[in-house]
């Protein structure tokens, strides 16, 4: 495909995101193939704020409860499988995590995301769990997400009445490559977990990791299976290499592939929250200010499970300067 052709459909294609029409995954394949970044960057991000404005949602993490995990995940630094060093530790008591939720608040974040480490929270936790959840719902003026693993219908619902806004379970990798990331458990139940959470009516953030040695096409492939499900929020997150993990030596994604991914999957789900999340302080640096230009409408501020990351405040200043508004 010639330069301008390249551009003629890149264009045409947005267009017909902008009617609404849904792109095929030939198209997208398409649009990941093209060496016009600009174009598709620029069409990108026309799509974003067509249909969400200049916000840029904000959120903060906190890692609630630190390894141990008995799961496999071959990207995971909390997986009990590997030694890799990181800070473990059991959940914490309800007023860290309400301190913690006040911090979010006062940083200027507008959702709270509690997230913890297991394969399904054990009953004894989950109550605690529920509790700490109750006390920031009734203290601190902020929107409440958690993410504990495989849900049941009633956990799902439980969390529903206590007021938590979304549930986060990433589909981590396609299906077509899941088995080369994770063996105790497969894609299947990731969507089961997932589909629980849109049954029972919570929002649903499912979002996935790139750079894991998988090919841009089941980069493809995993989007389309995200918005199969419907999310509400789309985390990408770009795979930083745990000493200690199988894919410790894995070579970084190239920043360009990372952008480029992001805006084709903004074509693929035109009206969700993209979070552009872990990963983007070390792949991205200077270049995340073009991401959120480029199909991003949210990044996870405050630093991530096990790294550290930007703190609120010089992602907000960044926000603001690239025109657009913290929300
Ligand atoms: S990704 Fe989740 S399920 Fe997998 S090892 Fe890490 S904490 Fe456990």
């Amino acid at each position: 495909m010639s330069a301008d052709d390249s551009s003629i459909f890149i264009t045409d294609t947005m267009n017909s995101v902008l009617n609404d029409k849904q792109i095929t995954f030939e198209d997208a394949e398409r649009l990941l193939s093209t060496n016009d970044i600009i174009t598709l960057s620029r069409c990108a991000n026309n799509i974003t704020r067509t249909f969400n404005g200049n916000a840029v949602d904000v959120e903060t993490l906190i890692n609630a409860k630190s390894g141990t995990c008995p799961e496999d995940c071959y990207f995971c630094a909390q997986s009990s499988f590997y030694n890799t060093g990181i800070k473990k530790y059991p959940l914490l008591p309800k007023d860290v995590i309400v301190e913690q939720a006040l911090k979010a608040k006062e940083g200027g974040s507008t959702s709270f995301c509690l997230v913890c480490a297991y394969r399904s929270p054990p009953e004894k936790d989950f109550e605690q769990i529920c509790e700490t959840i109750e006390e920031i719902k009734k203290n601190v003026m902020i929107e409440v997400n958690v993410s504990l693993g495989f849900m049941t219908h009633d956990k799902v619902r439980r969390l529903k009445s206590l007021g938590v806004k979304r549930y986060n379970h990433n589909l981590e990798a396609s299906e077509s490559y899941f088995s080369q990331i994770c063996k105790t458990h497969d894609f299947e139940d990731r969507v089961n977990t997932a589909r629980i959470v849109k049954e029972e009516g919570l929002e649903l953030c499912c979002g996935g990791i790139i750079g894991m040695g998988e090919s841009p096409k089941q980069r493809l492939e995993l989007a389309f299976s995200i918005k199969s499900l419907e999310p509400d929020e789309v985390p990408v997150n770009i795979l930083i290499s745990r000493k200690g993990t199988p894919l410790n030596s894995l070579a970084p994604l190239d920043p360009l592939d990372a952008i480029k991914t992001i805006a084709v999957w903004r074509f693929i789900m035109p009206k969700t929250i993209l979070k552009i999340a872990g990963g983007r302080e070390v792949h991205l640096k200077e270049k995340e200010r073009i991401a959120l230009k480029a199909g991003a409408n949210g990044l996870i501020t405050g630093g991530y499970l096990t790294t550290g990351g930007n703190n609120a405040n010089e992602d907000i200043t960044m926000i603001r300067e690239i025109g657009l508004q913290p929300h």
